[in-house]
């Protein structure tokens, strides 16, 4: 589905991603781990070109040359601070750019808004305005509004850990149904239970590379590389 290939991206002269190689398989969840600055964030910011990357290729779809606009729409981010729209009811969020880009008419954008609202179970709440949610709650308006545009691939930034402790399983919860049914999603993520309990396979990255990946169960248990084993050590 997606196929990444020796990605490259720098910031003036530093290189910050050193040439990533990734194909992620339609259905697959990726959690991408690694030590703040390994490049996680910018990663997943080059796939849906918030920023543009500086070499190598991502083939989505069968091709590499999407236009910007199909990539934001067709692969959605979710980040560590939800970004709603503060003067938007949590329906009206999720209803916007459906009617924007999608041209869906007024109702029948709503009515897709309560389902995915009921969906991270926020029915009650749809006509709150973010302010009137929790962290947790407003995440999961963020995830619904992503999910409106039918993206083929989810990426989240970090989707937990801008909240109270007592809030982050609510939006694990939310990412575990999302898995389960099937969604193709890179989670960069400090959350190394969830990374074991519903990711595929988790790479680690280590100053702008993959320095190892595997299956969770393998990486955590039996790191190959040094640095990887250091890391788990420190937040393990
Ligand atoms: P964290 O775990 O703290 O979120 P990360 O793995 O997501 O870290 P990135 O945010 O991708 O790391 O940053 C990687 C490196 O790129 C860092 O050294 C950062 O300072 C640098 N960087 C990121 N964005 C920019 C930018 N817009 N301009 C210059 N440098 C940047
Ligand atoms: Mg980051």
């Amino acid at each position: 589905l997606l196929d990444i290939q020796n990605l490259e991206k720098s910031f003036g002269q530093t290189p910050v991603l050193r040439g990533i190689s990734l194909a992620v398989k339609e259905g697959e969840v990726i959690g991408l781990i690694g030590a703040s600055g390994s490049g996680k964030s910018t990663l997943l910011r080059c796939l849906n070109r918030l920023e543009t990357p500086s070499g190598g290729t991502v083939t989505f779809q069968g091709k590499t040359d999407h236009d910007e606009n199909t990539l934001r729409q067709q692969i959605g981010m979710v980040f560590q601070r939800f970004n709603l729209f503060p003067h938007l009811t949590a329906l009206q969020n999720v209803a916007l750019a459906p009617q924007k880009v999608r041209k869906l008419d007024k109702a029948t954008a709503e009515k897709k808004a309560r389902e995915l609202l009921a969906q991270v179970h926020l029915s009650e709440h749809a006509d709150k305005l973010p302010a009137q949610l929790s962290g947790g709650q407003q995440q999961r308006v963020a995830i619904a509004r992503a999910l409106a545009m039918q993206p083929a691939v989810l990426l989240f930034d970090e989707p937990t850990s801008a909240l109270d402790p007592e809030l982050v399983g609510e939006v694990l919860e939310v990412l575990r149904d999302l898995a389960k049914t099937g969604r193709t999603m890179l989670v960069a993520t400090h959350e190394m239970g969830f990374c074991k309990e519903v990711a595929h396979r988790v790479c680690f990255l280590d100053a702008g590379k993959i320095l190892e990946e595997g299956p969770p169960e393998q990486l955590f248990e039996t790191p190959k590389e040094p640095r990887t084993r250091e890391f788990l050590a420190r937040v393990l």
